[in-house]
């Protein structure tokens, strides 16, 4: 049995809304992952097939492997069609902001949506949610923004309208965001979960080849590429660090979404708990951290990097060269000592 979890107030604010608007517009965070994309096309095919007119705006374009998903097409890319994404959070009567926490996280779009009339809702999984939305669903203890879509719409009452498309989608969100089931991913009731998405015809066993049997021939070689020339390993820490110019990615024909998952290959091995990944891009340096038990790689981030996120799984940004980023990281790995070496 699924556990309430959302409280019940907010569902059912949650339910005089939808009940209210009818122009809705889902947006989500820059550079979306599996579930920024699942979160957001499980809630709009449960919306759409409610009878309400939904559009979902991310901020950028998202990879190839989420492009399978029904519904996939249909998302607008506010950076190739922004005064459209403009017009239609203007319009918006209900907004839904899903897998994010802070405006920062939607780039361009946080003034439109931060300045809509339109009413707003916050589904999310991090940590500290900013206060711009009217009603704020965010449970950090959930590993997926998919599960808590799952279950916002289980708490309705609305198992039964859930389409294949949607269960696709909020399955999808799942699996990305624990690493297939790999990490934050103990609690019994997401395997509950699965089996009632399994009721509705979802295949998982090919989902996970659509996400991740999907590498171009130029991305494995790239990542062998980094594994052998572009990862430095520190052992008195623990650590290790990834990363890659962008002539590098050129070289390789890297695409958007490419170098996904690159940041956990160093967590293969034995003792290493924290592992950095530097990308260059066209006006900053992109970072992903990942780390293994209690190690907080979003209080690193937010500290040398103006970032944030997870536990286990932050991101930031750096405004300056590879080199200086590199720099600042190996000169605040020291500061965290004590957490990434184990007392004997
Ligand atoms: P990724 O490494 O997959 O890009 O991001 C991992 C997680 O870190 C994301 O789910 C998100 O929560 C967080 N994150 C990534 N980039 C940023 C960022 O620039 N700022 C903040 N605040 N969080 C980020
Ligand atoms: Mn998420």
């Amino acid at each position: 049995m699924l556990t309430s979890l959302v409280n019940n107030a907010q569902i059912s604010k949650l339910e005089e809304l939808i009940d209210e608007y009818d122009k809705i517009v889902i947006v989500t965070h820059v550079s979306p992952d599996g579930d920024a994309i699942g979160s957001s096309l499980g809630l709009y095919h449960y919306l759409t097939d409610l009878g309400n007119t939904v559009n979902v705006i991310v901020p950028n374009t998202f990879p190839d492997f989420l492009r399978w998903m029904n519904g996939a097409k249909e998302i607008l890319d506010a950076e190739k069609y922004p005064d459209y994404a403009q017009r239609l959070i203007e319009e918006a009567e209900l907004i839904f902001c899903l897998d994010f926490n802070v405006p920062k996280r939607i780039h361009e779009l946080a003034s439109y949506v931060v300045g809509s009339n339109a009413k707003k809702v916050m589904i999310d999984h991090h940590p500290d949610p900013a206060d711009f939305c009217d009603l704020v669903i965010s449970h950090p203890e959930i590993s997926s923004t998919c599960e808590l879509v799952f279950r916002v719409i289980c708490q309705m009452g609305d198992f039964d309208r859930i389409s294949k498309a949607s269960a696709e989608a909020i399955y999808t969100g799942m699996m990305t965001d624990t690493g297939s089931f790999t990490y934050n991913a103990n609690s019994g009731q997401i395997y509950y979960i699965i089996s009632e998405l399994l009721k509705k015809g979802i295949n998982k066993d090919r989902i996970y080849s659509n996400v991740y049997h999907s590498y171009t021939e130029e991305r494995l070689r790239m990542m062998g590429y980094v594994l052998s020339e572009k990862m430095k390993v520190y052992p008195e820490y623990n650590a290790a660090m990834i990363s890659l110019t962008q002539e590098e990615q050129k070289r390789f024909r890297s695409r958007k979404g490419d170098t996904e998952g690159f940041v956990n290959l160093p967590l293969n091995m034995k003792h290493i708990i924290f592992s950095v990944f530097f990308r260059e891009d066209n006006e900053m340096i992109k970072i992903s951290f990942r780390s293994q038990g209690n190690f907080p790689a979003n209080k690193f981030s937010s500290q040398c990097f103006n970032g944030g996120g997870h536990l286990n799984a932050a991101g930031g940004e750096f405004y300056g060269t590879l080199d200086e980023a590199i720099a600042l990281f190996e000169k605040a790995l020291p500061e965290y000592q004590d957490l990434l070496v184990k007392k004997k």
